[in-house]
């Protein structure tokens, strides 16, 4: 393997391969970046083994990979907020910076939205990569190259609670502990969250959660969503304020509207099915607001500020370190639903 610039590809449906890619120089407001550290998220996972996520669909070998960390190897034309040898985080989407959602500061809303590793777009798990400059930020020194990688899934969970409206004394419900839940958790409780409960199928991912600092934990045993709303109302003494919807499953999508309280708030973050049956009138008629979230917008630096100031601790969410020579090993592990975050390290 010539092994410049190794580079994980998926060619299509189950065909991810290891090759040696050519070394782009960075355009005008770019910078190049020898990579770092990768995280896997389960939407890469879900290219590889589906081959398309919704209306996106893999027509073109594309680079996986998009929670990342990286060095500044070269500046492009006109670059002056970073300078070579900076280790940054990179955030993934790059959007066009001119439509009305991007002038409003909704830019993850702009249709023209370059996200890495969304089809048709390249992401990052390579050993050099170029992006725009204004999308990638620098890291402390006593903020690890992980920890850069960790700011994506974390951003989520900055942007889930600031539209729930998590703060001082909120009684939160989080359904689902994959790594979405528990950055929200680690969130929620940074923002003065009183209780935070947390729901799922697997006991080992509740472990795991009240490790990170859930208050509660409610294993779902039941496919009736009343039943669990029912256990959460009983351990919190009273429905949630708000509920952050991790794990796009339907009948945990009908136990976040039961489990919130009047006038409280549901944030839909887990994406399942496309139609899903709700009880929308139990909803409107104690005015339960249903709000979406669609990645992250401006969160990068509140979710690095978080870090830095030692507010969260994000560390133990890695559970597997490979290097980008093993991707194949790490998809593995990530397909059977091993660990909470797989990282790959793309340094030689
Ligand atoms: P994950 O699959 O690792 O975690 C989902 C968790 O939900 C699992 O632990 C699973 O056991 C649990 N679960 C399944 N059925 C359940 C039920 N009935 N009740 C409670 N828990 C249940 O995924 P993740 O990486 O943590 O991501 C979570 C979701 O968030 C995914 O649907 C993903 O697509 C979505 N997501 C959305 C955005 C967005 O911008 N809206 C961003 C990132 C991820
Ligand atoms: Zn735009």
């Amino acid at each position: 393997m010539g092994d410049t610039n190794l580079t994980a590809i998926l060619y299509k449906q189950g065909d991810l391969r290891l090759e040696d890619a050519k070394v782009k120089e960075p355009g005008p407001g770019q910078v190049q970046l020898s990579m770092r550290d990768v995280g896997i998220c389960g939407s890469d996972v879900h290219y590889w083994t589906h081959g398309a996520i919704g209306d996106f669909i893999v027509k073109a070998p594309m680079i996986l990979g998009h929670e990342a960390s990286a060095v500044v190897t070269k500046l492009g034309a006109g670059v002056t907020s970073l300078k070579v040898g900076d280790r940054v985080a990179i955030e993934p989407g790059v959007p066009c910076k001119c439509c009305k959602f991007c002038k409003k500061g909704r830019y993850n809303l702009c249709p023209d939205m370059s996200f890495c590793a969304t089809p048709p777009i390249d992401g990052n798990l390579s050993r050099f990569y170029c992006h725009d400059a204004d999308f990638c930020y620098k890291l402390p020194d006593h903020v690890s190259n992980e920890e850069g990688a960790l700011l994506e899934p974390l951003s989520v969970g900055v942007h889930a609670c600031t539209r729930a409206g998590v703060t001082l004394g909120s009684r939160v419900l989080i359904c689902g502990a994959g790594p979405i839940g528990l950055v929200n958790i680690v969130t929620a409780k940074a923002k003065g969250a009183a209780d935070v409960i947390i729901t799922d199928i697997d006991a080992s991912r509740l472990e795991f959660a009240k490790s990170l600092g859930a208050d509660h934990t409610v294993l779902v045993t039941s496919r009736d969503p009343l039943d669990t709303a029912n256990k959460v109302e009983a351990i919190l003494g009273d429905k949630a304020d708000i509920t952050i919807e991790c794990s796009g499953a339907p009948p945990s999508i009908r136990t976040a509207i039961f489990a919130t309280a009047p006038g409280g708030c549901v944030v839909l973050v887990g994406l399942g099915p496309a139609d899903v049956e709700l009880p929308i009138v139990n909803a409107a008629v104690r005015e339960v607001d249903i709000r979406g979230i669609f990645r992250y917008v401006n969160c990068y630096p509140t979710a690095l500020a978080m870090i830095a100031s030692g507010k969260v601790n994000v560390k133990p969410l890695v559970t597997h370190r490979f290097k980008l020579e093993q991707t194949l090993e790490a998809f593995e592990l990530a397909k059977q639903g091993k660990g909470v975050k797989i990282m790959i390290n793309c340094e030689k």
